[in-house]
C-alpha cells in the first residue's frame, strides 16, 4: 500500500553501505520505521535534508502489511528547522522532544493529537529566542493530558484550596495521580509526595494553565529548570514502564 503522510523525523541510523533506517512519527500511522535507500550519499540522495532528526517532512512510503520496516519512496521538507542547530538550548530541547516521543510511543498506532503537539513543539523551539527548554517542559505537561494522566494541581486534592490564590510556601505532588497536596493538608494528614517550593509550584501552574506558545515567557533559573525536568521525568517514569533518563537533557544540563 502506498501512503502519503506528514512526519517528524525522530531518529536515523546507518543501514548497509548507503542507506538509512529512519524512525518517523507520522500523523496517520504514529511511529513507523522506514528504509531510505541511498540516503547516505549526499550528492545523489533524493531525500535532501528531509531526514535530519527534528525535520518536519512530507513522506510517501510503501507500507507493507505484517512488517515493521517499510520502504520510503519520497520525502520532502515541509518546514526548514534552520535555527535549531544555532543554539545548544534549542538543539537539545528539540532532541529531547523527539527522543521522548521515540521512547514512549508504540509502533504504528496513529495518534493525530500527539503528532500535532510534537510538530508544534519543534516549530516553537526552532522559533524561540530564549527559554526554549520551557517549550519542552510544556510539551511534557500537555503530553500527560493526552495520555490520560495529566497533572491535577489547580486545587488541593484534600481541601480544595486554590494554590494561585493562597500562595502556598510549598506543595506536594503525588506521583500516583498528579494531584496537589497543600501545606495544611500535608501537615494534618502526613501525606507524601514530591515537595516543590512555592516558586516551582507557580511555574508548574503556569505551564499547566498556558498554551505551548506562551511557555517561553516563563523565566526559570537553571536550578528550577533542572528540578522541574527531574519532577516531570519521575512522573512519566511512574506512569510508563521503561522510561530512561533522556540523554539530550543530560547534554543540555552540561552546557
Ligand atoms: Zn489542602
Amino acid at each position: 500500500m502506498i501512503v502519503e503522510t506528514r512526519a517528524v523525523v525522530l531518529k536515523t541510523i546507518k543501514y548497509g553501505d548507503s542507506s538509512r533506517i529512519v524512525t518517523l512519527y507520522t500523523k496517520e500511522y504514529g511511529k513507523i520505521k522506514v528504509v531510505a535507500k541511498g540516503a547516505r550519499n549526499q550528492k545523489t540522495s533524493k531525500f535532501g535534508s528531509s531526514l535530519e532528526p527534528m525535520s518536519v517532512s512530507s513522506v510517501v512510503l510503501y507500507k507493507k502489511e505484517q512488517r515493521d520496516l517499510h520502504l520510503l519512496s519520497k520525502s520532502e521538507v515541509v518546514m526548514q528547522m534552520t535555527r535549531l542547530q544555532d543554539d545548544p538550548e534549542r538543539m537539545f530541547a528539540g532532541l529531547a522532544t523527539v527522543e521522548l516521543v521515540n521512547m514512549v510511543m508504540h509502533d504504528e498506532e496513529g495518534n493525530a493529537p500527539v503528532y500535532d503537539l510534537l510538530e508544534q513543539t519543534i516549530t516553537l523551539i526552532n522559533g524561540s529566542e530564549r527559554n526554549s527548554v520551557n517549550v519542552f517542559l510544556s510539551f511534557m505537561v500537555k503530553l500527560f493530558h493526552r495520555f490520560g494522566f495529566g497533572l491535577a494541581i489547580g486545587r488541593c486534592s484534600g481541601c480544595g484550596r486554590d494554590p494561585e490564590k493562597e500562595g502556598f510556601p510549598y506543595g506536594l505532588i503525588r506521583l500516583s495521580d498528579g494531584s496537589l497536596i497543600c501545606p495544611h493538608c500535608a501537615e494534618s494528614s502526613m501525606q507524601g509526595g514530591v515537595r516543590l517550593s512555592g516558586g516551582l509550584l507557580r511555574s508548574l501552574l503556569f505551564l499547566e494553565a498556558n498554551p505551548l506558545e506562551r511557555a517561553a515567557m516563563l523565566s526559570l533559573s537553571t536550578a528550577m529548570r533542572d528540578e522541574l525536568l527531574a519532577l516531570l521525568q519521575s512522573y512519566l517514569r511512574y506512569h510508563i514502564d521503561g522510561v530512561r533518563t533522556l540523554r539530550s537533557l543530560a547534554l543540555l544540563q552540561s552546557v
